[in-house]
């Protein structure tokens, strides 16, 4: 009968399914394509765990992980790590949990040493600080580039090794390192951020020449001369909720689907407020007299490849 049918395609246990189902439903074309793309998320705290969770648990094909940082029992009160991980590093756990989830996922956690990072799970690594991985050091940033420029996982990929950068960092400092590496590599990336009281948050999209870099428009704070790091050691603490964390893990991973795998509009920028549940959305050119040389070189590739951009899209 019908609904013996439809009771047989519920209980279907092979969890693709349902994204398949995207697929004949036709919001995807070809949603098997996941299996090609790799992503790099830098930072994997609140946003960027979440992030990586919700990429694994859709059957991305590569993860390629970022963080200086160790699980603390402080992170509790966000989402993806658990009080047994304490002590281990953020890439090490987020490795561990997620290669249970979907075995079929290429994980890699970065280091800041020589490690062989597929040798993530072994338990006799230097507990050094050289262990995890600083992007904004010289060394840190070197690994960072030269991560980004493998492509043993798909040797045919124009430009970099990854799609995608995700940048889940909770500075300006690392911002900016990752906006220098994009710039320079030509490198699409999205940046996200959850302000200092938890009741907003962003993402980003970042096209290197097309739209405005990190540098390009600077936040206000950083325009109106604070600094940072001053504000941090002033024993300002800030606040978390694991709900605005997770909305704007889920905006960002939307968007990434949506640029990876070509449907529907992929965002410029999405803004959250919480309070008055508030989604503002905007585009930003790039800035001319940007800061930024590697930018500025791009802004003048784009221009210039203009004439084969309008071929290209009468042809279309
Ligand atoms: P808290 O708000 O208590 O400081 P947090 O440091 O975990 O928590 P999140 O916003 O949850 O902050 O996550 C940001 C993540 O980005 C952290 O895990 C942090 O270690 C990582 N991160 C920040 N800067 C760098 C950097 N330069 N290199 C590598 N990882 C970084
Ligand atoms: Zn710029």
């Amino acid at each position: 009968s019908k609904v013996k049918d439809m009771s047989a395609e519920v209980v279907d246990s092979n969890p693709y399914s349902r994204l398949m189902a995207l697929q004949r439903m036709g919001i995807v074309k070809n949603y098997e394509r996941i299996r090609e793309f790799s992503v790099a998320i830098v930072g994997i705290g609140g946003v960027g765990s979440v992030a990586a969770e919700m990429l694994t648990r859709c059957g991305i094909g590569r993860l390629l992980l970022y963080d200086y940082d160790k699980v603390e029992l402080a992170n509790m009160n966000r989402l993806f790590f658990r009080p047994e991980q304490v002590g281990m590093t953020k890439t090490d756990a987020a490795v561990q949990t997620l290669s249970d989830i979907n075995p079929d996922v290429v994980l890699e956690a970065m280091y800041g040493c020589s490690c062989d990072p597929y040798s993530s799970l072994v338990k006799d690594h230097q507990m050094d600080d050289s262990y995890t991985l600083n992007i904004t050091t010289l060394q840190g940033f070197e690994t960072f580039t030269s991560s980004l420029k493998n492509k043993t996982f798909c040797p045919s990929k124009e430009g970099s090794g990854v799609d995608l950068v995700l940048s889940c960092v909770d500075n300006y400092e690392a911002r900016m390192v990752v906006n220098q590496a994009c710039n320079e590599m030509n490198q699409t990336w999205m940046e996200s951020g959850v302000s200092e009281d938890a009741v907003s948050g962003h993402i980003q999209l970042l096209v290197p020449g097309e739209t405005a870099c990190f540098a390009c428009a600077p936040p206000l704070v950083v325009a109106s001369g604070v600094d940072e790091r001053t504000l941090k050691r002033e024993g300002v603490c800030a606040a978390s909720l694991p709900t605005t964390m997770g909305v704007v893990a889920g905006l960002l991973v939307q968007n990434t689907l949506k640029y990876v795998l070509k449907f529907g509009q992929v965002s410029p920028y999405l803004g959250y407020n919480a309070l008055k549940d508030y989604f503002p959305t905007m585009e930003m050119k790039p800035n001319p007299q940007c800061s930024n040389t590697a930018c500025l070189d791009r802004q003048k590739e784009y221009i210039l490849a203009k004439p084969a951009r309008d071929a290209a899209a009468a042809k279309a």
